[in-house]
């Protein structure tokens, strides 16, 4: 366990490298990490990422309202306490416009065809969220049904938000959606596509629980949530839609 100065400290890294690898430009972007049940230490709005020093965070409480700082809170907090609320296996929250999936969520397209095995196995597939004005109940209720389900999330016409256990974990998601969306461009570019086929993707359901278990294999029953789990993946008629199959989310290996 972290001390907040150290919780500080990761908030003002990994917003560097957010902003050193031109996933957000001038001061778009917000990353957050829980502090305790009800403080959430975030960025604060109008400062680019590169910039921020440890003591330009904010802590809000899980009505978005400033506990200590001194600068204001960013009009995105609701997406983040959203995300906290619905997962309490959540502990780091980062929220960027990487160029490359920003483009996908821009043109309608999710990240859902299983075209690369090790993005199959630590994200599933990234849905796309309807779109919503940023900092109202629309966004919020956008993301809201694909929360429990996915780690990461192409916001129409936005950006996308990733989370996991630490912001160390949300911020290499991050980094997976982007060059996921790279690689998923080049596909399109050179006008084809070759998606894994059912047989591969039933293998890598088995590999992602044991992954998501922390090497430990899945427990009998615990195959549940989204109705995609490895038991029910094996008993799926073939050809398993490979998209739905992609689709499997975290709680159907938790
Ligand atoms: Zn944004």
């Amino acid at each position: 366990m972290a001390t907040e100065r150290q919780y500080r400290e990761h908030i003002v890294r990994y917003g560097r490298m957010l902003h050193e690898r031109g996933f957000v430009a001038a001061t778009d972007g917000n990353l957050s990490v829980r502090l305790s049940a009800n403080r959430i230490l975030s960025t604060p709005t109008c400062m680019s990422k590169g910039e921020m020093r440890p003591s330009d965070l904010v802590v809000v409480d899980m009505e978005g309202r400033l506990i200590s700082g001194k600068r204001k809170v960013s009009s995105e907090i609701g997406m983040h306490l959203l995300i906290y609320r619905l997962r309490s296996d959540i502990k780091g929250i980062v929220h960027a416009h990487p160029p490359t999936a920003t483009g996908f969520a821009a043109a309608g397209v999710p990240l859902n065809q299983p075209l690369v095995c090790e993005v199959v196995i630590g994200l599933g597939s990234i849905p796309l969220a309807k779109y919503g004005t940023p900092g109202t109940t629309e966004l919020t209720e956008a993301l809201e049904p694909l929360v429990p389900g996915f780690d990461a999330i192409l916001m129409s016409n936005h950006g996308v938000v990733a989370y996991g256990a630490d912001l160390e974990q949300a911020y290499m998601k991050m980094e997976t959606v982007e060059h996921f969306a790279r690689i998923a461009l080049v596909t399109h570019q050179l006008g084809h596509q070759k998606p894994l086929g059912a047989a591969e993707l039933e293998k890598l359901v088995v590999v992602r629980a044991k992954y998501m278990n922390g090497g430990q294999p899945e427990a009998q029953g615990q195959a549940s949530g989204n109705g995609h789990g490895r038991k029910k993946a094996a008993a799926e008629p073939q050809p398993v839609d490979a998209s739905r199959a992609t689709g499997l989310g975290r709680r159907t290996i938790r």
